[in-house]
């Protein structure tokens, strides 16, 4: 019976005899829970108990439904983004959804990102790598949710572009969105005032609505998973070490031809054609990496992943998947994103090759920094 149960965060079948595996939940929370739709796994249950308030993770169908909901209102749509994992809070096709409603997109997670560079330049890169994903925002905000950093100008901003409509809050999980919505109903005086609401027809999700001083609100929406992440295979402490919660100081690595870079066990990065020159790493300040020759790289693997290489432990090595190469030829200054760990910025006229586990994705795009 619980072979037909399937994790709602990550989608992972749902187990109760791995510990450590893909998909666990203990066997009495299974019993208790026999709804489908109340089934996380504990890896899942984790990530989302870092979440101040929790969000509510929707299947694909269930998350266009509302998008095509929203789509036919005429409103202000708030995008909320990850700045460290731009290219995993996109949200496929939300410009032809939400049809001719202005978006204005929020880059959150702004603290991660070093102080050194420019938001104005910042700004830009989003811009325009909205634009290449078919979004065409009004404007760019960059906050932090969790410093309480700029909310006040983004309400302003909010204020500004809604002209006197309803506001829909968008964001796939983990961008953010909770956190900030949770700032901004501390910054309104009339808590009291919150409705819940069953906002989305065909859906059964009460959704939190806050009144602005003019009939309209602005509605938080569920998020949806959409991207196989590397943080999905980590659990407790490894999260610690995989997931920034400081502002990234960027590694500088002098590399040349056929010298790798482990980034613990859960990615690889492999210079293999390029002039001897600087590669600029920006993941947690507390990931370990290391520099091997890249003859010598699968047998180094093998022998340390999960020790002198983590994370993960040793322990949970087995779930994850094997490392996939993907290759790239360099022709302009481009980031190489290990999605949900971060990025390497390759110098032009370089061929270089990313690796991360089965099933996580490595992407090449313009150099952020
Ligand atoms: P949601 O799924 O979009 O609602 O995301 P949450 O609000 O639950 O946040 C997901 C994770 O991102 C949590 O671990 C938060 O602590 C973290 N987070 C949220 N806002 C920020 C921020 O401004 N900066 C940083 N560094 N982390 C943040």
């Amino acid at each position: 019976e619980n072979e037909e149960l399937y994790c709602i965060g990550c989608g992972a079948p749902i187990q109760s005899s791995d510990p450590k595996g893909l998909g666990y939940v203990p066997a009495s929370a299974i019993q208790k829970n026999t709804e489908e739709e109340d089934l996380y796994c504990k890896r899942c249950f984790r990530l989302r108990h870092y979440n101040e308030v929790s969000d509510v993770a929707l299947t694909d169908d269930d998350f266009l439904k509302i998008l095509t909901q929203i789509g036919a209102t005429d409103s202000l749509i708030v995008n909320v983004v990850d700045l460290f994992d731009f290219s995993g809070s996109v949200i496929p096709g939300l410009q032809r959804f939400v049809g001719n409603n202005p978006i204005l997109i929020v880059g959150n997670k702004e603290d991660l990102l070093p102080k050194s560079l420019k938001r104005s330049k910042l700004r830009d890169w989003i811009r325009q790598s909205a634009n290449m994903q078919g979004l065409r925002p009004v404007d760019v905000a960059l906050i932090s949710a969790k410093k309480n950093h700029m909310i006040d100008s983004l309400l302003k901003l909010i204020d500004k572009y809604r002209e006197g409509r309803d506001v829909y809050v968008v964001g796939v999980t983990n961008v953010g969105k909770s956190t900030l919505i949770n700032q901004i109903i501390k910054q309104q005086t009339g808590i009291s005032e919150l409705i819940t609401t069953s906002r989305f027809p065909g859906t059964t999700l009460d959704k939190i609505e806050i009144p602005f001083d003019d009939e309209h609100s602005l509605i938080d929406t569920p998020g949806v998973i959409h991207q196989q992440q590397m943080t999905h295979f980590l659990v407790g402490k490894e999260l610690n070490i995989a997931v920034p919660q400081k502002e990234i100081k960027p590694k500088v690595y002098q590399l040349g031809s056929g010298q790798t870079l482990f980034l613990g066990a859960l990615a690889r990065f492999d210079y293999l054609k390029g002039e001897r020159k600087g590669v600029v790493v920006y993941v947690d300040n507390n990931l370990m990496i290391h520099r091997t020759k890249t003859s010598n790289a699968a047998i180094f693997y093998e022998k340390h992943a999960g020790e002198l290489l983590q994370p993960p432990f040793a322990e949970n090595m087995k779930n994850l998947p094997p490392l996939v190469r993907f290759e790239f030829k360099i022709a302009q200054k481009s980031d190489l994103v290990f999605a949900g760990l971060g990025w390497i910025t390759v110098n032009a006229d370089t061929i270089v090759a990313g690796w991360a586990p089965k099933g996580v994705a490595v992407t090449l795009r313009r150099a952020m920094i």
